[in-house]
């Protein structure tokens, strides 16, 4: 696998340059089988490397060159694309950012759910880009970075997280807002329609800023404002706003969250299908496990309880009658997204208590002398949100849909990973190599369909 992946990153770090111009080489890559991206079948051949260029690809390359490695039938391919991660986090830590490029991704977009420019170290949001590209660009870094502009920050540096309408003016300072944005570098929009406050926004809203982003010919990337019970509606809403603001639309880590909706990636294929065939640019990615990473907050209280922010959420819950209500609203979600199981969501980190680490819902309630019943770890959700919160692993996706996404035509692999810092980072899916992994499931699948036909016969 290590040999497969050095092919891989050395082919992927380097651009096919014209000709061949000098006699030698830096360095031949031999008996490669290319596969080029293209879509087009592999084929074999020899790879010539001058400086970081591939100078020539040819059935057979005999110039000497100062070193040869014979690849002897692996797969040398570009670089992967990770459509859709949080890498900010670690980046400036780790800037080689080692967990990507070993698995082959050379580039990277970030930006993702509504977040755009805000960077984790405290980087005051005021929804601009340009001072994060001109960090990024000062970095000296392995992997190409590509951002989106956050229809979440954006409407937070106007707005706040308040549950409003923007009036007419604040309307047309969030246009203003990524407009510059797109003109600084931005790739399109992104929305994060499921936390606050793009959960406050509707669609007509994010409507309008897609048509600032169109004629820059961005695109419109979103966590969509439900991946359970409404999840079907939540793509119908994603392909309406590609189709009324006239941009590519994109559902990140598609997903159907919850036993009771297991089953639904059919509806929401066949949506997809349809709007592909009426000419609507929709696309997705997905990431090759069935386990999601969110904060306990944003995936365990309902949106109103969080208007405002953790803060704001830790005062409404002193009101008695209030946290009764976030309670009831928390009991209900772990019962439909959890499918009734405390223990499906696992604490990855508490800044205010690491002994949490690893621990599930269930375990940390039984510690607090409760029994782990829905109402009482409903009772932990706030008190864990009480404290500060915490980010989780939520283990509430079906292996059925999952599959069923990873196969169809307009899925793409996908991280929502962050840069690794080895030895610190806790994010258990921030090392994870969802691409190796997607293609050892897929040849492990292969593999067994083919054994099961011939066993069959
Ligand atoms: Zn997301």
């Amino acid at each position: 696998m290590s040999k497969l992946l050095l092919a891989i990153v050395l082919a992927a770090t380097l651009v096919v340059g014209s000709g061949a111009r000098a006699q030698t080489y830096d360095l031949i890559l031999r008996n490669a089988r290319i596969v080029d991206g293209t879509g087009s079948p592999w084929y074999r051949a020899d790879i010539g490397i001058r400086g970081d260029t591939i100078a020539r690809i040819a059935p057979t390359i005999t110039v000497p060159a100062t070193r040869v490695i014979d690849l002897g039938d692996l797969v040398a391919s570009p670089g992967f694309i990770d459509l859709h991660t949080h890498a900010l986090r670690g980046l400036f830590d780790a800037p080689t950012a080692d967990n990507c490029v070993r698995q082959g991704v050379t580039m990277v977009m970030v930006g993702p759910d509504g977040s755009g420019s805000v960077v984790p170290d405290g980087m005051p949001n005021d929804a601009k880009l340009k001072p994060l590209l001109d960090r990024l660009n000062a970095l000296p870094k392995s992997l190409n970075i590509g951002s989106f502009i956050g229809q979440g920050a954006v409407r937070e540096a106007v707005i706040g997280l308040a549950k409003r309408q923007p009036t007419p003016a604040e309307l047309e300072r969030m246009r203003e807002l990524v407009r510059q944005a797109m003109i600084d570098g931005a790739f399109g929009l992104s929305t994060g329609l499921f936390y606050v406050p793009g959960a406050f926004t509707p669609l007509s809203e994010v409507v309008e800023l897609q048509k600032v982003v169109a004629p820059f010919r961005g695109v419109h990337t979103s966590h969509m404002r439900e991946e359970a019970t409404g999840v079907v509606e939540a793509v119908n809403e994603t392909i309406a706003i590609g189709e009324q603001g006239g941009v590519p639309t994109h559902v990140s880590h598609h997903k159907v969250v919850g036993k009771v909706n297991w089953g639904k990636s059919l509806d929401t294929l066949r949506l997809i299908d349809a709007a592909r065939q009426r000419g609507v640019d929709v696309t997705m990615d997905v990431y090759p496990y069935s386990a999601g990473s969110t904060t306990v907050q944003s995936g365990l209280l309902p949106a109103w309880a969080m208007e405002g922010g953790v803060r704001e959420a830790k005062e409404r819950l002193k009101d008695l009658a209030t946290r009764s209500k976030v309670k009831e609203a928390t009991s209900e979600i772990l019962l439909t997204n959890f499918n009734g199981d405390p223990g499906n969501v696992v604490i990855v980190t508490c800044d205010w208590d690491t002994s949490l680490a690893g621990k599930n819902l269930g375990e940390v309630t039984r510690a607090r002398g409760l029994d782990p019943v829905l109402e009482n770890a409903a009772e932990t959700v706030l008190w864990l949100v009480e404290n500060g919160g915490c980010r989780s692993v939520h283990h509430n996706q079906g292996e059925e849909d999952l599959r069923r996404i990873l196969a169809h035509p307009a899925a793409m692999i996908a991280s929502d990973g962050e840069v690794a810092i080895f030895g610190r980072t806790q994010s258990t899916r921030a090392a994870m190599a969802p691409s190796p992994a997607y293609l050892r499931s897929m040849c492990v699948r292969r593999a067994s369909s083919r054994w099961r036909k011939r066993s069959a016969k």
